[in-house]
């Protein structure tokens, strides 16, 4: 398969808008009731400890181990996410040993964006119909118009869509191959215990820092709680924001824009329409200015020797892609 395009049983991607392909209702499944109440909890409940966090901070409660512990935990699993989840499992974009697998499966588990494969599956999803009927989370599908339609659309991108959760993928159809991978299989089935882990890393960093069992459970405010907040609304800025506002360098037949601004904050992930222009590139900052620490981590990885066969683009594949896609010749009457 290759990982960029949908796999072998959904129909073949398309360089036409026109002859884009339908997403077959079959393929969206209904998720169960205790998925649902489960997304709500971990979106509320982050929240309101946010708010806990911002009156500890304005009463002189945090301490500078708190911050080391956020920095460090949002690092950590913001790049099981970027390098792991998107650029490793979903795009394939670099091949790794099966410890390393492991390791970036269970950090972007304690991310607590859902388990590996589902992911992996709802991301294959969004790059097969980017923007069109059968996209997962785009703000320009079915949202009507004007301001009321922006708005409906940049909220169903950030986080509608996972209340609704009714574009999900099958897991069988968009994941085969990662259902067939042993490593992620059990990083997978064990999804619970990983984000446990999560959080009693930053409670345990915290007690080792502090020495007080107080300092064990502010850490693990700034860590677990914070650390997920702004997590999650940096990953959902890529669907929203990235679709929306930005510019765009590649034609590319969907929405999705660069947005610089956001660049660090999502690790790089925020180059967005260089990403849906070159997929499966492990570089999604393809310009030397545009910061990419995810794609900083991967070259360093390289040059160790620990990972290889890196996806690079070409300046001239790059020059290629900034023309005008010419349009489908019409079909004969
Ligand atoms: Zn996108
Ligand atoms: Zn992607």
């Amino acid at each position: 398969m290759t990982p960029d395009q949908a796999p072998p049983a959904a129909p073949p991607r398309s360089s036409s808008p026109v002859s884009r392909p339908r997403a077959p209702r079959a393929t969206t499944p209904e998720p169960p009731a205790i998925d649902r109440i489960a997304n709500v909890v971990v979106m509320l409940v982050p929240l309101g400890l946010v708010g806990l966090a911002a009156w500890q901070a304005w009463g002189g409660a945090l301490h500078w181990q708190d911050l080391v512990v956020l920095a460090l935990t949002y690092l950590l699993t913001g790049l099981g996410i970027t390098v792991g989840f998107h650029r490793l499992f979903t795009h394939r974009s670099f091949k790794t040993s099966a410890p390393l697998r492991a390791l970036f499966a269970v950090l972007g588990s304690a991310a607590v964006e859902g388990p590996v494969i589902e992911w992996v599956a709802n991301h294959r999803k969004h790059h097969q119909f980017s923007d069109q009927p059968g996209d997962p989370h785009s703000p320009h599908v079915d949202h009507g118009n004007g301001w009321r339609g922006a708005l409906a659309g940049l909220y169903h991108a950030h986080v509608g869509w996972i209340f609704s959760g009714d574009a999900l993928a099958d897991r069988e159809r968009y994941a085969k191959d990662l259902l067939a991978d042993p490593v992620v299989r059990f990083v997978d089935d064990t999804f619970l215990l990983w984000v446990l882990a999560g959080l009693a890393f930053p409670f345990a960093l915290g007690l080792a820092l502090t020495g007080t069992l107080v300092g064990g459970l502010t850490a693990l405010l700034w860590g677990g709680a914070v650390r997920m907040f702004c997590l999650h609304h940096a990953t959902f800025s890529i669907n929203s924001l990235c679709h929306y506002f930005g510019r765009r360098r590649f034609p590319t037949d969907d929405e999705s824009r660069n947005l610089s601004w956001l660049a660090l904050p999502t690790l790089g992930e925020a180059w967005h329409n260089n990403h849906h222009a070159f997929p499966t590139s492990a570089r999604h900052g393809l310009r030397w200015w545009q910061l990419d620490p995810s794609a900083w981590l991967i070259s360093a990885l390289g040059r160790v020797g620990l990972v290889w066969d890196v996806v690079r683009i070409s300046p001239e594949r790059e020059l290629l892609k900034t023309r005008p896609r010419p349009l489908s010749p019409p079909s004969s009457p």
